[in-house]
């Protein structure tokens, strides 16, 4: 239980934010606000969850335990004070500032209790309950998740009844097709996570048969467990079933204030198979740990439905390499295709990354370059889009709107910037990225220009 299971790296991490975190067994009423019923909560813009273990929440008995149904099932870390330790390793700045915070951040830690993971459960919470696997603190602050003033996830995919079904298909287990024609972005699928486990559980933070145990609770108290262990698992490094499902399909994702690395479980998604070119692609809901799932083209009946569960726009080697931890070689259309139309992909793929890095070297440097360079990054743009379209490289095709609207914006052709800088926008709302009242808001891109 040493490696990181993961399907997508490119995923957008999902960060809840979350209250200030008050002591295990205490609550400070100088930070908090006061104790809201639970029903009323989701009103509240201010309320200020508990931070609840095994101990503490038999102490309060079942009222404090809201929005959990079951009492925490917990188990004590291996090392103390490891958790900062493990947060930094993700910290984007290697400064001296930063090195003195790792300081402060240590001693604190000699003081601290021993870290606790706990099982949390909401039964009720989406499709067929939720469990998440994780410390006190990062428990607390993932409230976001049952703020229902926020868009929810129904609501951002009508009309997903009929869309899709989930059948056997011979040799792959089982899979998605469509059920009805589905149309180029169209969110067609909802799915709700079912199991949410912190890295370090699985990464040997936790003695082994703790790790089991807890994994156990959490796919035992969901209100249908069947979904979470009826799912493929094709791990042969697992030792558990709970952990096989998990490693055979779970998404990295980030949870709590601190946004640390979880393992998220969606069983209707882990459904669907992998394609080096699909023709779907998942969207994270980061308040709500749900997912929907939209067409990249149109879909017709009958027609599988695929995703891929690695980055887009990487060369038969490199695919071929990231996929080896499912355990699986990629048969799709792509990988099996002639020889000669899989080195034209290649060729095209690794010119795609040349071309990208130009245009980004030349955006980068827009105020001291020359007009004819600028001009001559416009022309590389121009070059690279027949190459992404051809690569279906649709998440791309937005960045490169952008990066033509900076050029022009640099040229002082500012008409042309915000033409393209709306196109920028257009093709996000289209996709399903950025909310359909934020097309409007052009101002706000053009901001940063
Ligand atoms: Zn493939």
């Amino acid at each position: 239980m040493t490696t990181i299971t993961s399907r997508l790296a490119i995923l957008p991490f999902l960060a809840l934010v979350g209250a200030t975190t008050v002591p295990v067994n205490d609550i400070d009423i100088r930070t908090c606000a006061p104790r809201i019923p639970a029903p009323l909560q989701r009103h509240s813009r201010f309320t200020c969850p508990l931070t609840l273990d095994d101990v503490s929440a038999q102490a309060r008995g079942p009222s404090s335990w809201s929005p959990w149904t079951h009492l925490p099932v917990c188990t004590e870390a291996k090392e103390p004070g490891f958790e900062k330790i493990e947060v930094k390793d993700h910290g984007e700045n290697d400064d001296g500032e930063d090195d003195d915070d790792e300081e402060e951040e240590q001693d604190e830690d000699e003081d601290t209790p021993q870290t606790r993971f706990c099982v949390y459960t909401n039964n009720r919470h989406g499709i067929g309950g939720l469990s998440i696997v994780t410390t006190p603190e990062t428990a607390s602050a993932s409230m976001g998740i049952w703020d229902e003033s926020l868009p929810q996830p129904l609501e951002m995919a009508a009309n997903t009844s009929l869309a899709y079904e989930i059948i056997d298909i011979p040799g792959r287990g089982k899979g998605v097709v469509a059920a009805r024609k589905i149309k180029q972005y169209e969110a067609f699928m909802v799915d709700y996570a079912a199991l949410v486990v912190d890295l370090r559980v699985a990464g040997g933070s936790v003695e082994r048969n703790e790790g089991y145990r807890l994994l156990q609770a959490a796919a035992d108290q969901v209100s249908d467990p069947q979904r979470v262990l009826g799912l493929a698992q094709t791990s042969t490094a697992a030792r558990h079933p709970v952990e096989n499902v998990l490693r055979s399909n779970a998404f990295h994702t980030a949870l709590g204030a601190e946004g640390d690395e979880h393992m998220a479980l969606f069983p209707d998604l882990a459904r669907i198979n992998h394609d080096c070119r699909p023709n779907a692609f998942p969207r994270f809901l980061p308040h709500s740990l749900a997912v929907n799932v939209a067409a990249a083209r149109d879909i017709v009946p009958g027609e599988e439905i695929t995703i891929s569960y690695i980055p887009l726009g990487q060369t038969r080697i490199a695919r071929q390499k990231a996929l080896l931890r499912w355990e699986f070689v990629c048969k799709c259309p792509l990988c099996a295709a002639s020889e000669a139309d899989i080195e034209a992909s290649d060729a095209r793929l690794t010119r795609i990354d040349e071309l990208r890095e130009k245009v980004a070297e030349a955006v980068d440097h827009r105020y001291s370059s020359t007009r004819a360079e600028k001009k001559a990054a416009l022309e590389t743009i121009r070059d690279l889009f027949p190459r992404l379209y051809e690569e279906d490289l649709f998440t791309a095709y937005s960045e490169q709107y952008a990066s033509i609207a900076r050029l022009y914006w640099a040229l002082g052709d500012h008409g042309q910037a915000q033409f393209y800088a709306q196109r920028s926008l257009d093709v996000l709302a289209d996709q399903g990225f950025i909310a359909e009242a934020d097309r409007d808001k052009v101002h706000l891109l053009m901001r940063t220009f």
